[in-house]
C-alpha cells in the first residue's frame, strides 16, 4: 500500500541514496516515485483509489489504523480522539500541518493550505464529517467523506499553484447535531474571514443503478453551475435538491456559498446500509468513490486558482 504522500515523509532522500548506490529504486520504494510523476492531475493519480481503500479501510477496522489501534466506531468522546488521533498522524505523515480546532465538547481537525501567489483572494473550504453513528463502522458515513477530505488534502498539498487558500476541515459530532461544522461557520464569521466557497463531502459510497450520478444538496446556484459543468464533460449526472441534514447547511445558514455532495441520498439510489451495523467497509463501492473524487479533486484544484 501507499506508504508516503506526493509531498510526504523523508523517503526521497532514500530513493535517491539508493539511486546513488546503482540500486533500482523501483524495486524498494515504487509508490513514491510513481506518485511524483502520476499526480499531474486527478485522472492521471494512480494513488488515489489505494489511498482512498487505506484510509476508509483504517477508519472503520477493516485494517489497523496504527500498531495495535484498530477503530471499530467513531461515536463516543474516547473513540472519536482515537479516530481524530489517526487522521492528525495521517496528515503530518503527509507532510501537511493539521491543527485541533477545539470548541468546547469537540475538536475539528484542520489543515490549512496557504496561497502560493501570496495573494489574499477569499479562500476555500472544504469540509467532512469523521464522527459516525453508534450502530456500526460508518464507512459509507462518513468514512467515505473523510477519506476524500484526507486524500484531498494529499493531492491539493502537493499543487505548485495556489491562488485561493484552502482550509480542509475533519467535523466532530456531525451525528449529534452538525455541532462541530457549526462551531467552524460560527468561527468564520466571528474572524470575519472572506470565504470563496464552502465543499461539504458526506456518503460518497454507492451507486446501485450504475449511473454514476452525484447529488449536490442546497448548492449555492454559481456553485451548482460549476460542479456541472465539470461532470459533464465526465459523464457523471448530477441531481440538484433542498436537503439540511447534514455539514453544508450551518454554513448555508450564515450566507456562505455553499454546496453538499452526496450519493443519491434523496434521489434513492443510496446504500442500504445507512446508520447500520452493516455500514461496513465491504459495502464500499471505490470505483464509484473515486470517480467522483477525481471529479471533486478536478473541481476544487480550478477553483483555487483564480
Ligand atoms: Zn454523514
Amino acid at each position: 500500500m501507499v506508504e508516503a504522500g506526493c509531498g510526504g515523509g523523508g523517503d526521497d532522500d532514500a530513493i535517491v541514496d539508493d539511486a546513488a548506490l546503482g540500486i533500482d529504486a523501483d524495486v524498494d520504494a515504487p509508490t513514491d516515485a510513481a506518485d511524483t510523476v502520476t499526480c499531474a492531475t486527478p485522472d492521471t493519480c494512480e494513488w488515489l483509489e489505494d489511498y482512498l481503500r487505506e484510509q476508509v479501510g483504517k477508519l472503520t477496522g477493516q485494517r489497523p489504523a496504527a500498531p495495535g489501534v484498530t477503530i471499530m466506531r467513531r461515536a463516543s468522546s474516547t473513540e472519536r480522539t482515537v479516530a481524530r488521533t489517526y487522521l492528525v498522524d495521517e496528515l503530518t505523515r503527509l507532510g501537511l500541518a493539521p491543527t485541533i480546532h477545539d470548541y468546547g465538547s469537540g475538536k475539528n481537525v484542520v489543515v490549512h493550505l496557504a496561497s502560493t501567489t501570496g495573494g489574499t483572494l477569499p479562500r476555500i473550504v472544504i469540509g467532512g464529517h469523521f464522527d459516525g453513528v453508534a450502530a456500526g463502522p460508518a464507512a459509507a458515513d462518513n468514512g467515505t467523506g473523510a477519506a476524500i477530505v484526507v486524500a484531498t488534502a494529499r493531492y491539493l498539498g502537493t499543487r505548485t499553484r495556489r491562488d485561493r487558500a484552502i482550509d480542509l476541515v475533519l467535523f466532530d459530532q456531525e451525528e449529534a447535531g452538525l455541532i462541530g461544522s457549526t462551531a467552524y461557520a460560527l468561527k468564520l464569521r466571528g474572524d470575519a474571514t472572506a470565504v470563496d466557497s464552502v465543499h461539504n463531502f458526506d456518503m460518497i459510497s454507492f451507486d446501485g443503478d450504475g449511473d454514476q450520478a452525484i447529488e449536490l444538496w442546497s448548492p449555492d446556484a454559481g456553485l451548482e453551475a460549476f460542479y456541472r459543468s465539470h461532470a459533464q464533460p465526465r459523464g457523471i449526472p448530477v441531481g440538484s435538491v433542498t436537503f439540511a441534514s447534514s455539514d453544508h447547511q450551518p454554513f448555508v445558514d450564515r450566507g456562505f456559498a455553499t454546496v453538499g455532495v452526496c450519493e443519491e441520498f434523496v434521489g434513492g439510489d443510496a446504500t442500504p446500509h445507512y446508520h447500520r451495523v452493516t455500514d461496513t467497509y465491504d459495502k464500499i463501492d471505490f470505483v464509484y468513490t473515486t470517480r467522483v473524487t477525481r471529479l471533486l479533486l478536478a473541481i476544487l484544484e480550478d477553483r483555487s486558482i483564480d
